[in-house]
């Protein structure tokens, strides 16, 4: 089940060598005991951070998050993060621990952690560690707090986007106890800062069991997006369970219910990359334009789009038509589809890519640069409207003419 890297071997060994003990922990040995490979590994160590720097002087080391006992060290290109065993003392601000202090026990390192699957311990030598049954709740499928969960989420309110983001990405059930205490504490996610709702959020909606997870617990994202209210739990969760799992299609998923504004109010507290939020967006004004479904219409679309988002567009259509008993509209949903692909196949002009000439040919004219696609612009509005047609021969024959004018 085990299967260790050369590398994370080495970095056992190396910090045992010198006397110190060091385990893996947290998400990897998780991911270990679901057969399933850890994206990365962290160790946990009794050195502090000055030790595994010393120990590890042959490796390049990197100061992560030096006064939280994070040091990264890249063995062969393979990055660990190996942490000083520490608790967490104070959390005043319900964000950030007050103070974190070197601690020498195992134990109380497994303890600051915030569920019970996320707790445990390996090293080839003691096999799992597991002082919270750990391997229990992994095996029933279930995410709960390590200790009391109403004191654990007043810590951190994270944690609580956390339980979701696990129950979801794991296709795990909440624990009552903790499912109670996300009730009573949700209102302290406003406290938490929009790039860390941001991360654990996106991996929530990616997650395979992101629409039971929405049905069950659409108040706690409300919570913090009170936009997010007016949403009907059952239906925006059926709608995101028939969604693939792809962060753009589901955001849109999860938003495509509020009014257009609402939407964008929920944009702006969250911090997106570029191409999400663009990839989101259109995909919310596709829905909100209601354009017609006609091969024309549809070519605009692909021309003002691209094909990827028309077709992700079609998709959530479906589905959201599908589920809201509109029969029809999944219908038309599905032609449009069908149409899109068709247009595809058939070389049809929808962008200047699908002109029937390149912007080389425009040269030959003597056009440059700006010019040059300036003209595009203008032949494949002119293909678009059926004033011209696809073909060279006769986008030649328009350019002499309009040449000579
Ligand atoms: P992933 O596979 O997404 O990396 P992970 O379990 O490794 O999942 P990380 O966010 O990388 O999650 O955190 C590593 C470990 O640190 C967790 O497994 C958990 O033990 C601990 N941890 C992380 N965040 C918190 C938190 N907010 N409160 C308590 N413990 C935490
Ligand atoms: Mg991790």
């Amino acid at each position: 089940m085990f299967q260790l890297s050369p590398e994370t071997q080495i970095a056992l060994k190396t910090l045992n060598r010198a006397g110190f003990e060091a385990y893996l922990v947290g998400g990897c040995v998780r991911d270990y005991l679901l057969g399933t490979s850890p994206t990365d590994i962290d160790i946990t160590t009794n050195a502090k951070p000055e030790e595994v720097k010393a120990v590890f002087c042959d490796y390049l080391t990197i100061d992560t998050g030096i006064r939280h006992g994070t040091v990264t060290v890249s063995i062969n290109h393979q990055a660990f993060e190996i942490t000083t065993y520490r608790v967490d003392v104070g959390y005043s601000d319900g964000r950030h621990p007050d103070k974190v202090c070197f601690t020498a026990s195992l134990y109380e390192d497994a303890a600051r952690r915030d569920f019970t699957v996320n707790a445990m311990a390996y090293h080839p030598d003691t096999g799992v560690i597991d002082y919270f049954h750990g391997r229990d709740d992994l095996a029933a499928g279930v995410i709960r707090c390590v200790g009391d969960p109403v004191r654990r989420f007043g810590e951190d309110a994270l944690r609580m986007l956390r339980a979701l983001r696990f129950a979801a990405t794991l296709g795990f059930s909440i624990d009552e106890p903790t499912a109670a205490a996300l009730r009573q504490q949700k209102h302290l996610l406003s406290q938490v800062s929009a790039e860390r709702v941001t991360a654990e959020l996106f991996k929530l909606l990616v997650g395979k069991n992101a629409g039971q997870v929405l049905r069950q617990h659409l108040p706690v994202l409300a919570a913090y997006l009170p936009e997010l209210g007016q949403l009907d739990p059952d239906m925006t969760g059926a709608l995101l369970r028939r969604l693939p799992q792809t962060l753009h299609l589901r955001l849109a998923g999860l938003l495509i219910r509020l009014p257009f504004e609402k939407a964008q109010a929920v944009f702006e507290r969250l911090r997106l990359d570029n191409k999400t939020k663009k990839n989101t967006l259109s995909l919310l004004t596709l829905y909100h334009k209601r354009y017609s479904i006609d091969r024309h219409s549809l070519k605009y679309q692909l021309w003002n789009f691209g094909v990827s988002t028309v077709l992700d567009y079609y998709t959530l259509m479906a589905e959201a038509r599908a589920i809201a008993d509109d029969s029809l509209g999944a219908n038309d949903a599905r032609r449009a589809t069908a149409q899109v692909r068709d247009i595809i196949a058939s070389n049809e002009c929808y962008s200047k890519e699908t002109l029937a000439l390149r912007g080389a040919d425009l040269a030959e004219f003597g056009l440059v640069g700006a010019q040059i696609n300036e003209w595009l612009t203008h032949l494949v509005y002119e293909v678009l409207d059926g004033r011209l047609e696809n073909t060279r021969e006769a986008l030649l024959n328009y350019i002499r003419k309009k040449n000579k004018q």
